[in-house]
């Protein structure tokens, strides 16, 4: 599709391109031919004039082609032809007062003026041949280069096309893949949701088998529609609209989310408010999605900790002293439907969309979400924000 449309567009370019080249070249000739022509008439012109005794200046547009005189006749004012060098015409005067084309010669008639009397003709003629050749040689020069020039452009529109199509052709394979992605997600649900249907569908069996199999089909249902959640998530909040964000306190906002009283939880926050420019909601719903993982990916017996640092920028670290992430893993994390390994996160009940989703929200919010992490020993997430305003204002 994409190898499609770059060839069409690489096609129109050079057609339209070609085009105007070939249009210009066409001007461009005809320009020529005019001057070429216009200072050959000039020459022959100033050479007749020698020829009759008087000198005229007439300046040249382009270098001029020699001229050669192939015949010189001189008439009478009754048009009776007198003298003549090279061929000798006819014995009167025939043609009309000017330049003329006659075959391949440029013929020039003038009336010779004494007192301002007309005492005879002048009729000269000089071979057309350097003018061709010489228009020869632009033509030459012009079927070459035009279509050099068009399958250049041609060649050009082709790499365009490729750069152009580059950031197109990326939004597609990713588009697909996450199609493909969250198809393959659902199919499992919807094929345990069928079995439980099916096998409910049978003989009337036990109550409680037959509680337990609705209960698993409740519990498959709610997975989904999780997921179908945070897909139409992704979907809709590429980008936000800034019109919602509302000054919030960050330190308010940390201290406001559920943490499991179950847990080992530390919060290490600044005793003053901390200000941000940003989605309440949304900001709550990264963090809380870093917080879930943290507990997800910890055993019990682990801590995790919480960390606002308010500087030039806001600072939030999340840190876990779970499982760890192994390095090879790391880069890929905040892909959608990435997960380290499906056996802990198929355990853990995760589609691997909550990071996306987190990062999404930060890189919306002109923030950034990193990680670091040692396999075994924990991981820490960091959440790096703009600040509202400088510090100092804020003290
Ligand atoms: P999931 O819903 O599978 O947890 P996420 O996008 O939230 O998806 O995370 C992607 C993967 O990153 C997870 O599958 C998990 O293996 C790994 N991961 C995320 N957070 C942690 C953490 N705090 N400790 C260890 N592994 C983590």
């Amino acid at each position: 599709m994409f190898d499609r449309s770059r060839r069409n567009l690489a096609y129109w370019y050079a057609a339209s391109m070609g085009g105007i080249l070939v249009v210009f070249a066409g001007v461009g000739y005809s320009f020529i031919v005019q001057a070429q022509l216009r200072n050959f008439d000039d020459l022959l012109y100033k050479r007749s004039r020698i020829v009759s005794g008087i000198q005229p200046s007439i300046p040249g547009i382009l270098q001029p082609v020699p001229v050669d005189f192939a015949y010189a006749r001189w008439y009478r004012v009754d048009r009776q032809r007198i003298k003549y060098i090279g061929s000798p015409g006819s014995n009167y005067l025939v043609g009309t007062i000017g330049f003329e084309t006659i075959g391949s010669f440029r013929q020039l008639t003038l009336p010779i003026q004494r007192q301002n009397q007309t005492i005879g003709y002048l009729q000269v003629a000089a071979p057309l041949t350097p003018l061709q050749q010489s228009l020869e040689q632009v033509r030459f020069f012009l079927l070459i280069g035009v279509p050099t020039t068009i399958a250049l452009i041609g060649i050009t529109g082709w790499i365009l096309g490729g750069i152009a199509m580059q950031p197109s052709r990326k939004a597609y394979a990713q588009l697909q893949r996450f199609t493909a992605d969250a198809s393959h997600e659902l199919r499992a649900p919807i094929a345990a949701v069928l079995s439980n249907a099916q096998v409910g569908l049978m003989p009337p069996e036990e109550p409680q088998e037959q509680h337990d199999r609705l209960e698993r089909v409740v519990e498959i249902a709610k997975s989904m529609s999780a997921l179908v959640n945070n897909l139409l998530w992704l979907a809709r909040h590429e980008e936000l609209d800034r019109t919602q964000f509302q000054t919030i306190d960050f330190v308010e906002l940390i201290r406001s989310l559920d943490y499991p009283n179950d847990r080992n939880v530390t919060l290490s926050l600044p005793d003053r408010p901390v200000q941000i420019e940003a989605d309440p909601e949304l900001i709550r719903q990264a963090i809380a999605n870093l917080l879930s993982n943290a507990f997800k990916y910890t055993p019990q017996e682990g801590t995790v900790r919480v960390e606002l640092i308010a500087q030039q920028t806001v600072i939030v670290r999340v840190i876990d002293t779970g499982i760890g992430i192994p390095a090879e893993d790391l880069p890929h994390i905040f892909e959608r439907f990435y997960r380290v390994d499906t056996a802990r996160s198929r355990q853990t009940g995760g589609f691997g969309l909550g990071l996306a989703i987190a990062q999404q929200i930060i890189q919306a919010h002109q923030g950034q979400l990193t990680v670091t992490s040692q396999l075994g020993s924990g991981s820490t997430f960091q959440i790096e924000l703009p600040l509202k305003a400088p510090l100092s204002k804020l003290q």
